[in-house]
Formats: structure tokens, C-alpha cells, sequence
């Protein structure tokens, strides 16, 4: 793009909706693409940058995890928004197993939906990963932060923009308790009470790829009460 204001991608179909939506955030100074359906989406996908998608996970031909999985193979790294219907759980937690990265409930109230898209936006100094070349031991494990890639006993991995914020995080505390309102604050750019849930699924999808039984981690621990601890044990 000529300037450096954020592009994001909003693939939403209900037209009023859209428009509202594209509408607010070019009030906020943001560049926004719109597209109606998922098969739009990854055509854009392919030949443009985005520093963050908007998905509606009811779209007329494929549905917003499907077009999740699919963003994930072409653009591992860009942060992804779900849209998901006001009663379904299982939406949400399909959404985060599909590799988005949060997930706002429909209908959204503007201001919530402004400071998610400011928060995942926002690219701080300092959860950069310290430039550690060699890659990051602990288990079977080798994260390589600035390459955005793992290996685990599953084979190589490709890691999202928040999943390396998160990896940092606990890199860089490790052995320490931290506050769920830390991590949302850290990796997500907001806290709230409200949302407790997104936090536990992100550490639900980082157990599967690290732990050698997701059930009983050892790495990436509950800690009762407070949040998460890091340990390499
Ligand atoms: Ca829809």
C-alpha cells in the first residue's frame, strides 16, 4: 500500500452490516477491503497483504472456518477476528481450533468492537522476540520466534502473529504466575472480564502443539485463580 495506514479485510455478507462496519473503521483511519463471501476472500488473500481479516462465519458458500483454515496454509501470521452467532460455544471454540484469533458475539456493541480491532492492530516494542537465532528449547520443542516457526513431535509448524506474542510472553516470565489480564492485555491489547474464554482456548490449541499430553500439561500450566505459568521443566 502507498501509506501505512492498517489494511484490513472484511468478509461479511449482510450488506447493512458491512457497510456500518467499513464505515466506523475508515473513521478511525483504517483501509478497509470488503468482501461478501469466503471464496472473495482467499482471492484477495492470495494477492494482497492484510494486517488483520474480519470474518462472519455464516457466508454463503464456504463458511468462515473453512475460509479461517484456508487464510491459515496461505498467511499463517495474519491476525483473524471471528463473527460468530450470539448462542453457539461451539462456534467459538471451532473458530479458535481453526486458527482465528479471537472472536466477537453478534451483535457486537461498536465501542468493544473498535478496541478489539485497535488492540489486535497494535504493534508494541516490546513482546518482540529478543533475537534468539537458535531457536527455543523445552520438551521435544524448537520455537524460532523471529521465523514465526516451531518444530514439535508433530512436524513443523507455522505460528500466527498472536501466537508468537504469546510465546514471548511466556519466554520471557518463565517459571512466573501471570494475570489473565496481563496475557489479554499483552497478546489480545485489552482486558475484560467479559471474555475469559478466548485466553483458555488459545492455551487449549498452544497444549496441542507443544504438549505431549494436552490433558496434563507440564509447559503451560493453570495456575487457580490467576492465570498461566510457562515452565521448561
Ligand atoms: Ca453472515
Amino acid at each position: 500500500m502507498s501509506d501505512d495506514k492498517p489494511h484490513i479485510l472484511l468478509v461479511e455478507d449482510e450488506m447493512h452490516l458491512a457497510r456500518g462496519i467499513c464505515f466506523n473503521l475508515e473513521q478511525e483511519g483504517y483501509l478497509v477491503s470488503h468482501v461478501e463471501s469466503g471464496e472473495e476472500a482467499l482471492d484477495k488473500v492470495k494477492v494482497e497483504r492484510f494486517d488483520l481479516i474480519i470474518l462472519d462465519v455464516m457466508l454463503p458458500g464456504i463458511n468462515g472456518f473453512e475460509v479461517c483454515r484456508k487464510v491459515r496454509e496461505l498467511d499463517s501470521r495474519v491476525p483473524v477476528l471471528m463473527l460468530t452467532a450470539r448462542s453457539d460455544e461451539r462456534d467459538r471454540v471451532t473458530g479458535l481450533a481453526e486458527g482465528a484469533d479471537d472472536y466477537l458475539i453478534k451483535p457486537f456493541n461498536l465501542k468493544e468492537f473498535l478496541l478489539r480491532v485497535s488492540g489486535m492492530l497494535r504493534r508494541s516494542a516490546w513482546y518482540r522476540p529478543e533475537p534468539i537465532e537458535e531457536g527455543y528449547h523445552f520438551g521435544d520443542n524448537e520455537v524460532y520466534l523471529l521465523s514465526y516457526r516451531a518444530k514439535t513431535r508433530q512436524g513443523e509448524i507455522d505460528l500466527t502473529d498472536l501466537e508468537v506474542r504469546m510465546l514471548s510472553l511466556f519466554f520471557q516470565r518463565e517459571g512466573e504466575a501471570i494475570p489473565r489480564a496481563t496475557i489479554l492485555e499483552t497478546v489480545w491489547g485489552y482486558a475484560t472480564d467479559a471474555e475469559t474464554r478466548t485466553l483458555d482456548n488459545f492455551i487449549v490449541r498452544l497444549r496441542k502443539y507443544f504438549e505431549p499430553e494436552p490433558s496434563r500439561p507440564m509447559f503451560f500450566q493453570t495456575v487457580r485463580g490467576v492465570g498461566y505459568r510457562f515452565s521448561r521443566k
